[in-house]
Parts: C-alpha cells; structure tokens; sequence
C-alpha cells in the first residue's frame, strides 16, 4: 500500500499545478468539458479537472474531501443516470488516462479507465486477443467494468468483472491502494459489481482470451411476435459460444435498409459467434432460417469490427427501464410489440440480451453481481428531444416494464437511471447488500463518492420487506 495523499486545498491552487488541465466556467473550452452523452444532464461544475496519474486523482479526491465539495467521477460519460457530472462541484475526468500495456505472453493487461471500450478493444485486437465489454465503442471502461459490463464475449466468458484480475483504486482519504484477490480482498469484491461507491479506479489488469476471428454482425428480422419468442429461443439454445443482443424497434431510414422496410417493426439481432468460421455459419444457420432476412451483415470478421467507432447519435432526453426475465414467449413477445408501436416519441427500443453460459457458473457470492441465474436482460426505452415531453414517455416506460416484468425483481446497477433507492436495492439483493455497506463503511465512511448508485455507509433499520431484504431508509 503507497501513500500519495497531499493537500491542494483549492481549484486556483489546483490551477496552478495541473498545467491547463483544470476547466472553470470563464475557460473557453468549459462547455465542451463539462458535457456528457446524454444532452440532459446540462450541469455546470465548478471545475473538470483531468488527471494524468493516480497521484494527481488523489489530489483531486483531497481537495473534494477536505473542501466538502460534490465530487463527480467520470471514465466515458455514458452514466444513464447523470452521475458524472455535478452542478457546483468537481468533476474529476479520467480521460487522460489512456495508457494500455498488453502482456501478449501472459494474456493479460493494465488499462487506464479512461479507455473507451472501443479503444481498448481496437489495441488488444491487434494482438488477435479480446476482453469483453458493452455492445458500444464509445462507453468508458471505468463505469461499466465497475458495475458488472455484460456484451458480446457474456456466455463464452462471462462478465467483464469476471476477467478484472486487479485494480489500481485511489479511496476517500487519499491513498492508492493495490487490490486483488490477496490484497484488499474485501474491496477487491465490492469493486466487481459495486459501481464507483468505493473509491476511483484509475487502473484495471483485464484477462485478454485469444480471439482471432468471430462469425458476428447485424442479422434484421421481421419483427412479429412468433420471430420474436423463436429468436430468444434460439439463442439460449444456442452454444454458449455465441452471445446475442436483439433490439426490437420500428425501423429507421438507414441507408442499408430496404426503403419498404422503413417504419416497419424490426428485430435488430446483433450476433457474436467466438470460434471458427465454420462452426460459426452452423450456429448462426437457425437464426437466419427463423424468418426472411431484411438485411444480413453476420459474417466472418475481427472481434474489433463490432466495435467500428461510429458517430454517437445525440441523446437528449431518454426514457428507459431495465430488468431480468425468466423467458420471452408469446405472450411477452406480444406485450413488446404492443408497447412499442404505443410510443410516441421519435424512436423506441427494446432490448433483449440472452444471458447464462460463463456467467452462470459464477457463484452468486463472488462478486458484488448477484444475478447470475437469470437468463435474459432486457430494456424497455425511448429517446426524444423535448423536455417538456418527460411524462408521458416516462409513464410509457414504465408501463412497458410492468408489462413485461416476471419472476423476481432484479436489474444490473449499469442500466439504471435515475429511479431511488428501492430500485438500487434491486440491483443488490440480500446479502449483496449487507456486505457492500460494511466495505462501504470501510472504505469511505463519509459517502464522498455518492454521486452513483449509492451504497450509504450506514445500515438502515433491520426490519423487512417482503422480499427479505432489509429496507434502507437513511440516506
Ligand atoms: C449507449 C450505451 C450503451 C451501453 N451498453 C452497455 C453494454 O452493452 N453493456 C453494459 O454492461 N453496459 C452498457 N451501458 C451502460 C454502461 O455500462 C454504464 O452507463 C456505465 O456507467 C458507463 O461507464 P462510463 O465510464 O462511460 O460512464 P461515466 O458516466 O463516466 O461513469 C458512470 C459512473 O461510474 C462511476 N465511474 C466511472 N469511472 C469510474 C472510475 N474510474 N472509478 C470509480 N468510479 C467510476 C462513477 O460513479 C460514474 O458516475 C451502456 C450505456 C450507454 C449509454
């Protein structure tokens, strides 16, 4: 364990050290600074700072500490729920920290969190390795390894957290601590799935699996019920070699698509064989005899093509409801379309992620993600630009996943907005939870870092709902 706490005790003072690399509301370049990807979170921070080593993190994470001031954490700025940016307080951006260094031999490497997922994936590519992350390039790999990570590699090799060797973690007081299994074993648990409640992670050594090559792209369907249901289907029945992520949405004009395709519901089923070609066109077979291809890009390709940097689309204002379930059949495959062609916001999406494989071997009480017996994610969501629109679209999401919802509660900490602290519950049940407040206790005892899915240091009162998890009243 190294110490490197020091005290710059202001934003002036942390001027003069950072050499242009700290941004206040007079700078020209605040706007772009401060600005993260969805276009709502229109927050004004007193400063963005960004870091180049995990000593000048700590001194970041001092000033915030010891000046009281709303710390913000930000790896990619992607968070659903707005959480790295601050309105008044620091934002401390990672994205300097971008070094990578690939132990080819041992299959293994150090990334720093202000990688993209697209960029790490591009680099190690080059190598013919892989780890897994999200379905999108531009996501940070800080908040969503912390938060679990679920993409194209889950049934093959299971959760990003599940490949996290070791971490580099700067806590509430300063220190930059080494964690793994042997050292802070208790922290190095809670960071598998916990979210940034625990400290900043400013490195990751990642398990990098041999992937030259994968039989994977976009296969789009007609999207009616019976394709719908038979797609899931096929996809658990699929080798866990192949992992799918379906969005089932009212087709936009891209320039691939037939024009008579344009307005029509769609299955978008993205697929990642990981294996020989052969084998992979095999696999893929079912999938393309389920319905007439609208259009079918599944092909032999680098693991990296998934991952082709694209322009983000402007997200303003979104509206969205994550959940676990135990099945799509007909019934549910219905509701889906039912709800879809019920919005009215410019575009609206659900997604479906069959789960299981390498992840489900996981014992639940491994890592701070304790979901590994369900079998499909899935969201419900729309994007729209007016504000003023926020009711309804909100009410439409959340009809739309009462409709859907079956089995236990569950959701995966990444996919949450903005929703209070039963539904954070949800992401941690039972004893996830008890266990996370006591490292929480540990590691940051005065809840610096809670501009997350927060994790409060102290228990709530012990009594019960009815799903046996203990109610959290205190904040
Ligand atoms: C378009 C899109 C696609 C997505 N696809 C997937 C997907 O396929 N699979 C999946 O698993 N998730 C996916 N996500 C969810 C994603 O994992 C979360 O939004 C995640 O928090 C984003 O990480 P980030 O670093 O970009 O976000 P940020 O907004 O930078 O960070 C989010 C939060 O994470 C914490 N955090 C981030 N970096 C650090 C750090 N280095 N140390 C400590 N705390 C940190 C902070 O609490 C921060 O507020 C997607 C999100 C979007 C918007």
């Amino acid at each position: 364990m190294s110490s490197t706490s020091t005290s710059s005790s202001s934003i002036p003072g942390l001027r003069g050290t950072f050499d242009g690399r700290v941004t206040v509301p007079d700078d020209a370049g605040y706007d772009q600074a401060r600005r993260v990807f969805y276009g709502k979170y229109d927050r004004r921070p007193a400063a963005i700072v960004r870091p180049v080593d995990a000593a000048e993190v700590a001194q970041v994470v001092s000033l915030a500490h010891d000046g009281g001031l709303e710390l913000a954490v930000r790896s990619g700025g992607h968070s659903l729920a707005g959480h790295s940016t601050t309105e008044g307080g620091i934002v401390l951006d990672l994205s300097e920290l971008t070094a990578l260094d690939v132990d080819q031999e041992g299959r293994t490497a150090w990334a720093q969190t202000g990688l993209t997922a697209g960029a790490y994936t591009t680099a190690v590519g080059a190598h013919g390795l892989a780890t897994g992350f999200g379905d999108t390039a531009s996501v940070g790999i800080g908040g969503l390894t912390l938060g679990g990570g679920v993409g194209f590699l889950v049934r093959k090799h299971g959760l990003t957290i599940d490949n996290l060797l070791a971490a580099e973690v700067v806590t509430a007081d300063g220190r930059v601590l080494q964690v793994d299994a042997e050292r802070h074993p208790d922290l190095f648990w809670a960071i598998r799935g916990g979210g940034g409640n625990f400290g900043v992670a400013t490195r990751f050594r990642f398990r990098l699996h041999e992937l030259p090559s994968i039989v994977g792209g976009m296969l789009l369907l007609p999207g009616s019920a019976e394709v719908i249901e038979a797609l899931v289907a096929t996809a658990e029945a699929a080798p866990e070699e192949l992992s799918m992520i379906a969005n089932v949405m009212v087709a936009p004009p891209m320039p691939f698509l037939p024009a008579s395709a344009h307005g029509q519901l769609v299955v978008m089923a993205l697929l990642a064989y990981v294996g020989e070609a052969g084998a992979g066109q095999r696999v893929v077979a079912p999938f393309r005899a389920l319905a007439e291809p609208i259009a079918d890009m599944v092909q032999p390709m680098p693991y990296a093509g998934l991952f082709e940097p694209v322009d983000d689309m402007e997200v303003v204002e979104e509206s969205a409801r994550s959940m676990f379930l135990d099945a799509v059949d007909h019934t549910a495959a219905r509701t889906i379309l039912e709800h879809l062609q019920a919005s009215t916001a410019p575009m609206a999406v659900a997604q479906l992620r069959v789960l299981g494989g390498a992840m489900a071997r996981v014992p639940a009480e491994a890592t701070a993600f304790a979901h590994r017996d369900r079998r499909i994610m899935a969201g419900v969501g729309c994007v729209y630009e007016d504000a003023r629109d926020r009711p309804t679209h909100h009410a439409w999401a959340d009809g739309f996943a009462a409709a859907l919802r079956q089995g236990d509660p569950g959701v995966y900490v990444n996919f949450l907005t903005d929703e209070g602290r039963e539904r954070v519950r949800e992401a941690y049940p039972g004893p996830t939870w008890d266990r996370l407040v006591e490292v929480k206790r540990r590691y940051d005892p005065g809840n610096l870092f809670r501009l997350n899915q927060n994790i409060p240091p102290l228990p709530g009162p012990p009594d019960r709902d009815a799903r046996g998890m203990r109610r959290q009243t205190n904040t």
